[in-house]
């Protein structure tokens, strides 16, 4: 009953031309009808030009964050969930690591973007994960737990049908360290497990993404566990070829 979605997260990288090229790469290589949902997620003073670029094909686009304010107001710098949609975007990415780490995005905040996001009617990818420290100390689920708690304390179950949940382990992400189906597996069931305390058919619904190091060479064997629903794509995706691989592959 969930249909797979491959989600490619350009980061802070290229320019307007890389992108236009990557674009109609993109468009070259991506089957009409892909038979799984593909986002690309442009920094955001790109989002126009590759929604525009991607019109008539099958591929959204999403912002890599928006601002939790429900307003528009005095936040300088920031964009919000009305602009997001306004130009375009589908799906925006909430509580990346590197925004968790480098940003102080609290878990609190994540909610409160990711809300903002299902107001306007975008889809969040909200990301969770845990360091290197903390697999090792064995606190993992712990440390996941507490960040979804945040979102429950905020969403319903009935606006949680909305969203996505990207499982990401910040010591997998740009390292070429995948973690391994197994590993991977463990978590996104007990992500699952979470969400059937609140409902159900919610978690039966809820797609999962694993992400860190996601290449076209590892991708089939994630996506083929039970509970990974696709993946949550970095450096690879800024390679045509190796995007619409992975895509292949979900
Ligand atoms: P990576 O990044 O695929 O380059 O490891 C994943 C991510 O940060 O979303």
């Amino acid at each position: 009953m969930r249909s797979n979605l491959v989600a490619g997260n350009w980061k802070m990288c290229g320019d307007s031309a890389s992108i236009g090229k990557l674009v109609a790469n993109l468009k070259a290589l991506l089957p009409a009808e892909p038979g799984v949902d593909i986002a690309v997620f442009p920094p955001s003073v790109y989002i126009v030009q590759v929604v525009g670029g991607l019109a008539g094909s099958p591929v959204g686009v999403g912002a890599q964050n928006v601002c939790e304010q429900p307003k528009d107001g005095a936040f300088t710098g920031e964009v919000s969930a009305a602009m997001l949609a306004d130009a375009g975007c589908r799906y925006v990415i909430v509580g990346h690591s590197e925004r968790r780490a480098m940003y102080e995005d609290s878990s609190e905040r994540v909610a409160q973007k990711a809300s903002q996001a299902l107001v306007q009617g975008l889809t969040p990818i909200i990301c969770v994960g845990e360091t290197e420290a903390q697999r090792d100390d064995g606190s993992t689920l712990q440390v996941i737990a507490g960040q979804l708690d945040a979102v429950f304390a905020v969403l319903s179950a009935e606006a949680m049908r909305g969203i996505v949940v990207a499982y990401e382990p910040v010591w997998a992400i740009g390292t070429g360290k995948t973690a391994t189906p197994s590993q991977a597996q463990e978590v996104h069931a007990f992500i699952r497990a979470l969400f059937a305390k609140k409902d159900e058919l919610l978690a039966k619904g809820l797609r999962i993404l694993y992400g860190g190091s996601v290449k076209a060479a590892n991708a089939g064997e994630l996506f083929a566990q039970a509970d990974i629903d696709g993946g949550l794509v970095g450096g690879a995706s800024l390679d045509a070829q190796e995007f619409s691989a992975i895509c292949r592959a979900a």
